[in-house]
């Protein structure tokens, strides 16, 4: 069994640990730098992103992440995505600059901020068609070439990854089907045994 943290000091932290829990593995509660030891990956989720930075640099976990993602795998969801990112579009946001890819907050505008519609992702060959929840969610506006896309709507891609490190731009959590989790889980594994 694996052990995954998920970032609980603000946002939609609960339905990610449910989403562990359905596929057998342990969740972990992260509200300090110290329970980041047990973890052997961490969920950041949604929330508001500035208001997670403002948390993470008050709880002097910061830097603590940067040296988990070093080891272990991260799974930055929506403001997570916000949060690893190697910048904010347009804004002076800090960020922690964990993969890069250069992203824009609230990309989708006022009239549909928030919606459901189908994407597709890529996890295991083949492309597969999924419902993808977007919350006031960010547009990934470039991507490096060490990066991978791993999912799209239309031409955006909202689903990618570099080394140890996966982002998504839409809530998987939201919905029962538990594939982008279960690849997360995944990646856990395969960063045990490298
Ligand atoms: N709009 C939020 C932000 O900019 C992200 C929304 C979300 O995580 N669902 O931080």
């Amino acid at each position: 069994m694996v052990a995954v943290g998920i970032l609980a000091l603000q946002g939609d932290f609960d339905r990610h640990a449910r989403a562990i829990q359905a596929l057998g593995q342990r969740s972990i509660l992260v509200r300090a730098q110290e329970h980041l030891s047990q973890c052997d990956g961490l969920i950041i989720p949604g929330g508001e992103s500035t208001t997670l930075i403002k948390l993470l640099k008050e709880h002097a976990m910061w830097d603590a992440l940067s040296a988990f993602a070093a080891t272990r795998p991260i799974y930055g969801t929506c403001a997570g995505c916000i949060l690893v990112a190697n910048s904010i579009v347009g804004m002076d946001q800090d960020s922690l600059k964990l993969i890069d890819i250069d992203v824009q907050r609230n990309a989708y505008g006022r009239q549909v901020d928030s919606f459901i519609d189908d994407i597709t992702i890529q996890l295991n060959g083949k492309a597969e068609k999924m419902e993808g929840v977007f919350i006031r969610a960010p547009k990934i506006r470039r991507l490096g070439v060490t990066v991978t896309p791993l999912g799209w709507h239309g031409s955006d891609v909202i689903l990618a990854e570099q080394d140890r490190v996966l982002v998504g731009t839409f809530h998987p959590e939201l919905t029962d089907d538990r594939r982008v989790h279960d690849y997360f889980l995944r990646k856990i594994k395969a960063n045990q045994t490298r």
